[in-house]
């Protein structure tokens, strides 16, 4: 059996890391032909080769270029829960961190949660990511890789991504910019930007710069509370960005894409879930082109919260309705499986 013995020198660049117009400037700048990067992505992405010397319609002296210059890496999957809607992952990364995915079955397609940090230092009381502070942002190529790593395993293609996993994407922004590119570009993995969304505890002045990106990605903001007083409770990242500079933030998101924007309202029993919050909410919610996405909260044994009650979840969700206001209730998927945010990982750590 013959192998490949790959040296990785420190100028090369990992290939999944590399968006489709940082290789077409590559071969420009190098007086080549662009067109290479249209076959090298087709490759990488749509034959989903491994290894540079599989490409069959590409020059040798291309593929020892690309040999030269870029590599393929992998991440490990270490342990793997399957129920029957839901499934996740836990990744392996090169320096031993460890990150999740989840994997969710709809009737409309199969969307992925994916993370975007190691750890995250946002603050949230209520969320088990948060136990572990962030330790580092992940590489473009450690997100792309968790989208081709599960669609491998699962021998399908996935239709929605979602950025809710462990960390906060706008807190590595490039990045997940990069990632987007990556993820929805045609010549790519071709996921198209409205089954995208990114969600965000509300980094305000990101917000306002994914505005100007302008990319019919989806928004989705945590709110979880209608005014700063439980919010500063329940989330530190409200000491540093109120709610009214949020809802500018986002009123300037609408205006510039046109999006109907999600806010993310986790119920956590006798916190925020009374009929006075669902006015208040309604209230501030009011005439904005948006809907709430009501979260029954994923209970886990390190955290004091708990959920609300089924009724006090549909009176919630009736205020809001008779508000006018656009609302559905989260199905809950995978409780059985750790699925929350970084449960599976803490869950290992603690063996
Ligand atoms: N940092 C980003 C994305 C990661 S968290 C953000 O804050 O949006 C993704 C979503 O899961 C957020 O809305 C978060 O508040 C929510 N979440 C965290 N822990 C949860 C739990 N135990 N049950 C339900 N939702 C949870």
């Amino acid at each position: 059996m013959l192998f490949d013995i790959i040296i990785i020198g420190v100028d090369m660049k990992n290939i999944y890391g590399i968006t489709f117009e940082e290789l077409e400037n590559y071969f420009i700048e190098k007086n080549d032909k662009k067109f290479k990067a249209v076959q090298i992505f087709d490759w990488v992405y749509k034959k989903r080769i491994k290894n540079f010397n599989e490409m069959r319609n590409v020059s040798k002296e291309t593929i020892k270029e690309m040999n030269d210059n870029f590599y393929f890496d992998r991440l490990e999957i270490i342990d793997k829960r399957i129920d029957t809607d839901v499934s996740k992952y836990l990744f392996k990364l090169n320096d031993e961190e460890k990150v999740e995915a989840v994997v969710m079955y709809h009737d409309y397609g199969t969307s992925i949660c994916i993370s975007t940090q190691v750890g995250c230092n946002m603050g949230c009381k209520f969320c088990e990511s948060g136990r572990l502070k962030k330790r580092r942002n992940l590489q473009t190529y450690e997100m792309v890789l968790q989208i081709l790593m599960v669609e491998e395993d699962i021998n399908a293609r996935l239709s929605h991504i979602v950025l809710m996993g462990i960390g906060e994407p706008f807190d590595n922004y490039e990045n997940v910019i990069k990632f987007i590119d990556i993820v929805n570009s045609g010549k790519g993995i071709d996921i198209g930007s409205r089954h995208i969304t990114v969600s965000t505890c509300g980094l305000v002045p990101k917000i306002i710069e994914f505005a100007d990106y302008n990319k019919q990605v989806n928004l989705a903001i945590s709110l979880h509370a209608p005014n700063d007083e439980i919010r500063d409770s329940i989330m530190g990242i409200n000491k540093v960005y109120k709610i009214d500079k949020i809802m500018d933030a986002v009123r300037y998101y609408i205006s510039k894409t046109n999006r109907r924007v999600t806010f993310e309202y986790i119920m956590l029993k006798g916190i925020n879930d009374s009929t006075k919050c669902a006015l208040e909410l309604s209230n501030l919610l009011k005439g904005m082109n948006c809907y709430v996405n009501i979260i029954p909260y994923n209970e886990t044994s390190h955290i004091e919260y708990k959920k609300s009650d089924k009724d006090t979840i549909l009176k919630f969700y009736d205020i809001l309705k008779k508000n006018n206001i656009g609302v559905t209730i989260r199905r809950e998927f995978g409780s059985k499986v750790n699925a929350a945010c970084g449960q599976l990982r803490s869950h290992y750590e603690e063996g």
